[in-house]
């Protein structure tokens, strides 16, 4: 018997080390769902036929993982914030058209409105750690909610003067030394690098001279609580970790292909924060 329920998967390679089947599988039995989640692990040499036939792999959408995010965006008709990104990360059929978006933006930001609702308000200035893929989407974020100045510190200049290129004068390259003048000024402090990761080298940073009403995102999700998140967390800030960014980012693609927007609540925090750090 064919399996008609709506269907969707996270599709890489590999694939099934994905903790997406687990996020959710959880809002779909939540809300008691006649629909499925998998994990398809596709290899490179057979994601173009994968992808431009997702219907008839019984599929109606999916979210895309390394190696083949490039294909997926190439593939697809890339919304505005995939398009501002240069990335695709979800993927949805929209009559017959393989339509795609960028979720780590909303993600980044769902995470801070939750942590500190009406930040954005009281943020004229926001520093952001990191240039790479996902530096460009918390950049990108901040510029949609009009934050006025942000910081942008990468260890190499040319790809933060690039980011100015792209999305104007608001960001503002910086650099690592200038830091400790940067955060008394700003009410955000986002790091986008891995630095702080289990593996690899430290983020060494003092935040004392940050306000007492600043923000603080570390989007690193191993370990959950970074170095530099336990450092806001004891001087009483405001923050959210790479773990809320990856449960809110998940919020756009259940409801563009269930057709229910899911609510990212502590116990679907504490499910998947037991499977990164067991015991
Ligand atoms: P990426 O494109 O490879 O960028 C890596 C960034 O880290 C670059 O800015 C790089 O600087 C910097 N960096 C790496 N090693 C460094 C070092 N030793 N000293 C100084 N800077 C260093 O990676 P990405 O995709 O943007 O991911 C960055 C981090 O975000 C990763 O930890 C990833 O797991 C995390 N992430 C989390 C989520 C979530 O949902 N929570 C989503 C996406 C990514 P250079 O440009 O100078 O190399």
């Amino acid at each position: 018997m064919t399996d008609t329920r709506p269907a969707a998967c996270v599709v890489g390679y590999p694939a099934r080390h994905s903790r997406s089947p687990m996020l959710h599988g959880y809002w779909i039995k939540r809300y008691g769902l006649d629909a499925d989640y998998r994990a398809e692990e596709i290899p490179p040499g057979e994601i173009r036929e994968f992808l431009t036939h997702l219907a008839d792999h019984g599929y109606v959408g999916c979210n895309v993982t390394m190696p083949h995010k490039d294909v997926a965006f190439e593939l697809s008709e890339p919304d505005e914030r995939a398009i501002a990104v240069g990335a695709a990360n979800t993927l949805w059929l929209e009559n017959g058209r393989l339509r795609s978006t960028n979720t780590d933006i909303e993600g980044f930001l769902g995470a801070l409105d939750a942590a500190a609702p009406g930040w954005d308000q009281r943020t004229s200035e926001a520093i952001v750690l990191g240039a790479g893929g996902a530096g460009r989407a918390l950049v990108y974020g901040l510029i949609e909610r009009g934050i006025g100045s942000i910081h942008l510190v990468n260890r190499t200049v040319e790809k933060s003067e690039a980011m100015r290129e792209r999305f104007g004068e608001r960001v503002i390259p910086a650099r690592w030394d200038q830091l400790p003048e940067l955060l008394s000024g700003a009410r955000l402090l986002a790091n986008a690098t891995s630095l702080g990761m289990h593996d690899q080298p430290p983020l060494e940073i003092d935040i004392t001279n940050m306000a007492d009403d600043a923000v603080v995102s570390d989007i690193v999700y191993v370990p959950l609580t970074t170095p530099l998140l336990a450092a806001a967390k004891a001087r009483g800030l405001a923050t959210s970790n790479g773990l809320d960014m990856l449960l809110h980012q998940a919020v756009r693609g259940f409801e563009l292909w269930f057709g229910k927007r899911p609510e990212v609540t502590r116990e679907l925090y504490d499910l998947l924060a037991a499977d990164i750090e067991p015991g």
